[in-house]
């Protein structure tokens, strides 16, 4: 149930006017790496991201080359990353997919993206939205409990909170609606002690009141 969904429209303009920027902050320099890029970045900063993409990338600049470095390669590159063996093997399968399905072309459709080994509807939706300029909701854990807080979705399901903000916020909207959440949770929304009291969605949420 979305028990907010009347003041959507004030939401998103606040949003708009806290957020005006919503260019993601990984490097990349085509559809592949970002890709890569975006399975690295799961339980790590952006910055993080970087600072390891740019060796990796130099010395693996395709998905064929990629494909053929061992686990043992990846990981020593990604390590600062954390959970390096994990995202090591899924880079090597990613890549070994795109060579054999897709000649080394990152597919632009959710369904064939989230055949990809370590891509999620998550992932595949930053990819959508980032180099297709195809809208996708991208839910993480800010935009969960975002989402809970702001009372846009009582759900916890990923999936059911992504069609929950489909079903109300402008598809066009959807890329960059997502990204100023995660904007909003890395500042002011943190999981631990909100800064409600600095927040401008304050008096359209009911968290605070709670
Ligand atoms: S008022 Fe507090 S809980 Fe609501 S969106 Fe702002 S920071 Fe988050």
């Amino acid at each position: 149930m979305i028990k907010n969904k009347k003041n959507i429209e004030d939401i998103l303009v606040i949003l708009k006017s806290l957020f005006p920027e919503t260019k993601t902050a990984l490097r990349y320099s085509n559809p592949f790496e970002l890709l890569i890029a975006t399975i690295l970045s799961a339980q790590c900063t952006d910055k993080q991201v970087n600072a390891v993409t740019p060796k990796l990338f130099n010395l693996f600049p395709t998905p064929l080359k990629l494909s053929k470095a061992t686990i043992l390669e990846i990981e020593e590159l990604i390590r600062p990353t954390g959970f390096f063996h994990n995202k090591a093997k899924n880079i090597k399968n990613c890549s070994l997919y795109l060579v054999e399905n897709y000649n080394g072309i990152v597919p632009n459709t959710l369904e064939e993206l989230i055949k990809f080994p370590g891509v999620g509807r998550k992932t595949a939706n930053v990819i959508l939205g980032t180099v297709f300029g195809i809208p996708g909701i991208v839910v993480d854990t800010h935009v969960i409990r975002i989402s809970n807080r702001l009372k846009l979705s009582e759900n916890k399901d990923p999936t059911k909170i992504e069609f929950d903000l489909m079903n109300i916020i402008p598809r066009e909207e959807w890329s960059s609606f997502s990204l100023r959440l995660i904007f909003l949770g890395r500042t002011l929304c943190k999981a631990q002690r909100p800064l409600c009291s600095k927040c401008n969605l304050y008096n359209l949420c009911e968290y605070p009141k709670e």
